[in-house]
């Protein structure tokens, strides 16, 4: 089982990479704005990597970074940034899959003021001519492209997405040869449970685990009560994919900060947990 622990905060990075290797993980998912996918983001990945860690990539649009497949004008932009990418998987031996999330629904932020400020259908056919170059793209390298489910549009305030259904991720992945990413804690703030994404037709390459309590997408560390369908995220971590623990990694910075060995402890747990098939209470 290759198991991942998320690293967001790229200014403490070194810390996060001792915390999840200190705790068990075999190494390490970034999560990167594709305005930093540059030289010295590479530095770091290779860094890790020279630590005898496993690094993954995450690409992502974040708060007002002008780029997302709905944006037609921002294709050329995040096409570049991911065939850079994936020549630095293969340059530096990084892990094979990139997890891209589908379209927005609201522009030039991902906030919704009350209303969808671009609709699912719109937000949809501007982006297929990006997935499409990208699937060309991904077909002349040996990564695997994988697209994220996410919460339904109005289950967190601060982040609004397509992608929360199984026929809205059918309408991505299907004949261009993309998996999708199944993020447990999407799941539970969305009409799709983890078990529909099972039950389907989608091919699962990787997995997101991480849970909230129903209110908003807060990225705790997993457990028995926080991820929503336990049965169905029992069956997801069984699969032989790569599993990356996706907690929130400025809050597991700042426990650290009071307390190293209580923090290591209680990711050791849920690694231990997660390596025998399971998760802790
Ligand atoms: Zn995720």
């Amino acid at each position: 089982m290759l198991l991942l622990g998320v690293v967001q905060d790229l200014k403490k990075t070194r810390r996060l990479l001792d915390l999840w290797s200190e705790a068990g993980a075999d190494g390490v998912a970034f999560t990167v704005p594709f305005d930093r996918l540059d030289g010295s983001f590479f530095d770091n990945a290779k860094a890790a990597r020279d630590m005898g860690l496993k690094v993954a990539i995450h690409p992502i649009e974040i708060g007002r970074t002008p780029c997302t497949p709905t944006e037609p004008g921002t294709h050329g932009f995040l096409l570049e940034k991911l065939a850079l990418t994936m020549d630095n998987i293969k340059l530096l031996g990084l892990e094979p899959f990139l997890v891209i999330h589908p379209p927005r629904l609201a522009i030039p932020d991902m906030t919704l003021c009350g209303k969808k400020e671009v609709e699912e259908k719109t937000a949809l056919e501007n982006s297929l001519p990006f997935f499409d170059k990208l699937a060309r793209i991904a077909s002349q390298s040996s990564v695997s492209i994988a697209i994220e489910n996410m919460h339904d549009p109005y289950a967190n305030p601060g982040h609004s997405l397509y992608g929360y259904t199984v026929a809205q991720l059918e309408s991505i992945c299907n004949g261009r040869g993309f998996g999708i990413c199944v993020d447990t804690g999407h799941a539970k703030l969305s009409v799709t449970s983890v078990s529909e994404y099972l039950n389907s037709s989608l091919n699962i390459v990787t997995v997101h685990l991480q849970g909230n309590d129903g209110s908003f997408d807060q990225h705790q560390l997993p457990n028995m009560k926080n991820v929503g369908d336990v049965q169905g995220v029992l069956r997801l971590i069984s699969l032989n994919v790569p599993i990356i623990i996706e907690a929130n990694s400025f809050q597991l910075l700042k426990k650290a900060d009071e307390s190293w060995e209580k923090t290591v402890e209680e990711v050791s747990d849920v690694v231990q947990a997660v390596r025998k098939r399971t998760l802790p209470q």
